[in-house]
């Protein structure tokens, strides 16, 4: 089991934060969030009937974007690194987020989906990933992300049944593969236009289809990016790698923005410590969840 650490406030969660961590994985709870600390928490871990999740960074440590700029010609790159400076320069609205991740993905035509394919196959999920995702029925499960439906997808499906990883709901843009090799970008699926959707609406509109109030709700992710989806009375854990090459410091400097927002906050590579708490109680009766309000 992980160090836990319940912090009333941000100014004493920061402290302990800019501490020096021990060798070990730790859990930062927001008391605020979270007044029964780590009793709370592990109850509401072990209680969670859906699972949203941010894929880069969270799911996995690469960043798909990251990558693929690699692949891309010089004057496509140049417009990509345009748009993602102004994007972590200042603090966009909904519409702008968008439009500045994918405004310019049409000078990216001419992908070519073997080498999707073969991009991910190199992304190894975290630690924790696949036994905290099979602890949720899959189609439970919701992996958000700014990233593209289909190389999400190819990526599940190389450590999860096929099962698992079309009954999972995934958020995110879609190609479509044209004849000639040109891809078409469409929404978070094929009826939903690319607008101001943000990873806040896809995952409230994702709790309301599977009916898992946000009580139920566990959301995982590792950026600003996620803060739409955090929150809302759901179990909302921030995952801190403690290998990021830049420190855990230069990684998160928006912690005091994030924080109010937050159930808990784990520094860990992996998943496993929230397996473990998942697991080390009991799941409730019907009963006790009817009078726990739900
Ligand atoms: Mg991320």
């Amino acid at each position: 089991m992980p160090r836990v650490s319940v912090c009333a406030g941000y100014p004493l969660f920061r402290s302990r934060f800019d501490a020096s961590f021990p060798d070990e994985d730790v859990v930062f709870v927001n008391q605020e969030n979270c007044p029964g600390g780590q009793k709370e928490l592990e109850d509401r871990l072990a209680n969670a009937e859906a699972l949203v999740s941010d894929v880069d960074g969270t799911a996995h440590p690469y960043h798909f974007w990251t990558e693929l700029r690699q692949l891309l010609p010089p004057k496509a790159a140049a417009a990509n690194a345009v748009a993602s400076r102004s994007y972590w320069q200042r603090e966009p609205s909904a519409q702008e987020e968008l439009e500045l991740l994918f405004g310019p993905i049409p000078a990216m035509y001419g992908w070519d989906r073997k080498v999707l394919r073969k991009l991910v196959a190199t992304f190894v999920p975290r630690i924790g990933f696949v036994p905290l995702f099979r602890s949720f029925r899959a189609e439970h499960v919701l992996l958000n992300s700014f990233g593209i439906w289909d190389p999400i997808h190819d990526w599940l499906e190389q450590f999860m049944s096929a099962e698992e990883a079309n009954a999972c709901q995934i958020a995110a843009l879609r190609l479509r593969w044209g004849v000639n090799g040109h891809e078409v970008i469409v929404g978070y699926d094929p009826h939903t236009a690319v607008t101001g959707y943000t990873k806040g609406e896809f995952a409230q509109a994702f709790l309301s289809r599977v009916q898992v109030s946000n009580h139920r709700a566990l959301v995982l992710g590792d950026s600003k990016t996620d803060i739409r989806m955090f929150g809302h009375g759901r179990c909302s854990v921030l995952i801190v790698p403690r290998s990021y090459d830049t420190g855990l410091h230069a990684h998160l400097s928006d912690l005091e923005a994030l924080w109010p927002h937050l159930t808990a906050v784990l520094v860990s590579d992996s998943w496993d410590s929230l397996v473990d708490m998942r697991r080390s109680v009991r799941l409730a009766t019907p009963a006790e969840v009817a009078a726990f309000g739900n």
